[in-house]
């Protein structure tokens, strides 16, 4: 691609983790960078701006963590018709080697990790990237044309990106999720479809998801389904299959639930996409183990079983849960800070609760829209305070299960650390991860 920055004059916005790495690529190609942060973070190794609108630049790269709805520092530049582009953009020009773009509303990590680790078990250059904690920035100018690069790429990420494509595309499932920084599902659900609208990809849908199976836009469209297709990934006889090609047993699949062997299903199409031997999936499906915080089993406490889905920031990963492990005996954590979400989907569905513990900032919200259905949930100001009422409740033929379906901000710095507290309160281990 003929993208050259050298000599040019070029702001970077936002100074999180991408902000960084996108000013160090460009540095390394010889632009002039200069940085801004609306929250004042600054850089250590570039001019920090105070008013960019009264300056020229030639380029603005975005980190995935500005607001792009009503910015207006973003607006004033493209009205100026100075390029704008995101951090994943700027990565991607720089990036040499095979692309694949994962994303949906559920999944992407889970997805992504596998698919990295197909990916190296077949011997293949991988890097493992994108949101899920690694910039495309970063690994750019390590990457050569035998590279397979892996990235998970979200919403924030696709926002201002034109010119980002995977050769394969993959699309996992879609339900509401960002709604407070999109202003709308349909805009949500618009800008994931973006990853998939490139010319020449492979794309690769969820067939049972009804939100995508009709975003199909060309008859090459691989799709993968829990269910028997003619051709595609799928499952048969407790077997997954690609075409008529045996793939991998069910048994052998570490991770539990429905939803997982959804994100298998998906793994396989990229493999399978990427001309992976069957043999090499299947090695590397069955070592493989879900990351932490993703349904995660603790352990047993006083009969009970005890469950980390602290990754679970939306109502569909929590149903998905739920799901998952039924609702006998199911003691649910809910609550955090609320991004917009209606509550409802969550108990109009007449599951039995052993019962319903809310806590953090919407709790309760959560609370009153349990009482709508007849639940009687307790609310408490803080989860530190709901799970010392689980933990001390805990009894035999419980499953206790924190999957709060809101953001983690109003507590913690991260659904990470969040997990962490859960696990060290119901447990009594010491916190691995210094608390915010
Ligand atoms: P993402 O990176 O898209 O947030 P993760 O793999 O980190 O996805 O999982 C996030 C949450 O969604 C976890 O609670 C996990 O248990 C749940 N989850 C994982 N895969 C799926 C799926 N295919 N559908 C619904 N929920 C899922």
């Amino acid at each position: 691609m003929n993208f050259k920055v050298k000599g040019k004059k070029v702001l970077v916005y936002g100074m999180g983790m991408s902000g960084q790495a996108a000013s160090k690529l460009l540095h390394e190609h010889g632009a002039c960078v200069s940085t801004y942060d609306d929250e004042g973070k600054m850089s250590n190794y570039f001019a920090n701006e105070k008013n960019p609108m009264q300056k020229e630049y030639q380029l603005i790269v975005v980190s995935p963590g500005i607001v792009v709805r009503g910015n207006t520092l973003i607006s004033y530049f493209i009205r100026k018709g100075t390029p704008v582009v995101s951090e994943l953009d700027l990565g991607y020009i720089f990036a040499k080697g095979k692309v694949v773009g994962i994303s949906g509303t559920n999944g992407k990590t889970t997805v992504t990790s596998l698919v990295g680790e197909i990916c190296k078990h077949s011997g293949r250059e991988t890097f493992v990237c994108g949101n899920i904690g690694l910039p495309l920035s970063t690994i750019a100018d390590k990457t050569s044309r035998h590279s397979t690069i892996v990235c998970e790429v979200s919403n924030f990420q696709l926002e201002l990106s034109s010119h980002f494509k995977a050769d394969i595309a993959c699309m996992l499932n879609l339900a509401p999720d960002h709604i407070d920084r999109h202003g709308s599902f349909e805009e949500y659900a618009r800008v994931k479809r973006t990853l998939i609208k490139k010319r020449g990809q492979k794309v690769i849908l969820n067939y049972d998801d009804e939100g995508i199976n009709r975003w199909s836009l060309t008859r090459k469209t691989t799709f993968f389904s829990k269910t028997i297709l003619n051709k595609g990934v799928y499952v048969k006889n407790n077997y997954i299959f690609f075409n008529k090609t045996k793939i991998l047993p069910l048994s052998e699949i570490t991770m539990f639930g429905e939803k997982n062997l959804e994100n298998v299903l998906a793994a396989v199409a990229i493999a399978v996409k990427l001309k992976i031997k069957p043999n090499i999936i299947r090695e590397a499906v069955a070592s493989f183990k879900a990351p932490p915080h993703r349904l995660m089993y603790l352990g047993r406490l006083r009969g009970a079983d005890v469950f980390d889905d602290s990754k679970a920031t939306n109502i569909s990963s929590t149903i998905a849960a739920i799901s998952s492990l039924g609702d006998k005996g199911l003691v649910i954590l809910l609550g955090g800070l609320n991004k917009d979400f209606k509550f409802d989907e969550i108990f109009n569905k007449g599951w039995n609760f052993e019962e319903v513990v809310c806590f953090g900032a919407c709790g309760k919200e959560i609370c009153e829209c349990g009482k709508k259905y007849g639940y009687n949930p307790i609310c408490f100001e803080s989860m530190k305070d709901a799970t010392c009422y689980v933990r001390d409740k805990a009894a035999a033929g419980q499953k206790i299960l924190l999957s709060p379906a809101c953001a983690s901000f109003d507590e913690f710095s991260s659904y990470a650390v969040r997990g962490v507290m859960f696990k060290e309160i119901m447990f009594g281990e010491r916190l691995q991860i210094e608390m915010s």
